[in-house]
C-alpha cells in the first residue's frame, strides 16, 4: 500500500484523511497536540517531530511516498519546514490552503495578533475568535470586554471577566445571529482563516454594523497546490 503522511489540524485534513483512506492509501495523520485525534479515521500520531531534519528522517524511515500538508494557514513553522523536509527526503509535497476572506472597505486588517490587540477601542465589547493558543496578546487589554470562542479550553491568564464559548465550527448563520442578539458586540477579531465553515460571523458582523479586525495571514508559507479537498485529491492521484 502507498503510504501518505498527512499533516492535520483542520477540517480539510479530516475530510482528506477519509478520502485518502477510501482511495486505498495507507494514511498516517500527524497532529501537533491540541486537536483531537478522535475526529480522524485510521492511524494518528501526536506531537512535533523535533524540526525539519527529524521530519525528513521520519519520512524516510516510514517509507512514505507523499507528504500532504493540510495544516492551518496560520501554522507558519510547520509548513515551510515540511516542504523542505519532503525535498530532503526526495518525495512530493502537496499543500492545501483554503483561500483567504477578502476584507471590505471599513474593515481593519493588521499584520499581527499584537497589532489587533492594540487596535481595539477602550471600552469596546469584542468577539474574539483567534483560537485558544492566540489569546495572550489580548488578555492584557483589561479596558476591553471579551467574549472568546474556542474549540479547546483556553488559558485566560487569570482573567475572570472573560466569557468563554466552547464550540467547533461550522457555524450556521441563524446561530451567529442569535449570538449577536445575546451579545451586542461592537468589534469582531478574527484571523483571516478563510473558508465557509466560519464565514457566517463575518456576514452577521456586517449586518449589525460590527467593526471587523482581520489578522492577516503570515508570510513565508509554501505556495498552495490546491484550495480544497477535491483539488488536492486530484493532485494526489496524478502524483502517485
Ligand atoms: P506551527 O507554529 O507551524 O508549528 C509549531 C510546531 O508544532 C512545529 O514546529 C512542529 O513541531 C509542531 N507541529 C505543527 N503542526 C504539526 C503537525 N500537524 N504534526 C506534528 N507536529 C506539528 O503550528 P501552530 O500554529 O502551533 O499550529 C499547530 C497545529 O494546530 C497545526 O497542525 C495546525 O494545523 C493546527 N491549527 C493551527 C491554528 C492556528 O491558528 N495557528 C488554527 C487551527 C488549527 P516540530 O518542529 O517539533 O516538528
Amino acid at each position: 500500500m502507498t503510504r501518505v503522511l498527512l499533516l492535520g489540524g483542520t477540517q480539510e485534513a479530516r475530510a482528506l484523511a477519509a478520502e485518502l483512506t477510501a482511495a486505498g492509501f495507507e494514511v498516517l495523520v500527524s497532529l501537533a497536540g491540541r486537536a483531537s485525534a478522535a475526529a480522524y479515521p485510521g492511524e494518528t500520531r501526536t506531537g512535533g517531530f523535533g524540526g525539519e531534519q527529524a521530519l525528513a528522517d521520519f519520512l524516510r524511515r516510514g517509507r512514505f511516498a507523499l507528504l500532504v500538508d493540510a495544516t492551518h494557514p496560520f501554522a507558519a513553522t510547520i509548513s515551510p519546514a515540511a516542504a523542505r523536509a519532503a525535498d530532503a527526503a526526495g518525495l512530493p509535497y502537496l499543500r492545501l490552503e483554503r483561500p483567504p476572506w477578502h476584507p471590505e472597505a471599513g474593515d481593519i486588517e493588521v499584520p499581527t495578533l499584537a497589532a489587533a490587540a492594540a487596535a481595539l477601542e477602550p471600552g469596546s465589547r469584542v468577539f474574539l475568535t483567534v483560537g485558544s493558543a492566540s489569546l495572550a496578546p489580548f488578555l492584557g487589554r483589561r479596558d476591553v470586554a471579551f467574549v472568546v470562542r474556542t474549540v479547546e479550553a483556553p488559558d485566560l491568564g487569570g482573567r475572570a471577566d472573560v466569557e468563554v464559548l466552547r464550540a467547533r465550527g461550522p457555524f450556521a448563520l441563524a446561530d451567529e445571529r442569535a449570538l449577536w442578539d445575546a451579545h451586542p458586540f461592537d468589534t469582531l477579531v478574527t484571523k483571516n482563516a478563510g473558508g465557509a465553515a466560519t464565514e457566517a460571523k463575518l456576514l452577521v458582523a456586517r449586518e449589525r454594523g460590527t467593526a471587523i479586525v482581520f489578522v492577516a495571514r503570515p508570510g513565508g508559507q509554501p505556495p498552495a497546490d490546491a484550495a480544497d479537498v477535491a483539488g488536492l485529491m486530484a493532485l494526489v492521484r496524478r502524483a502517485l
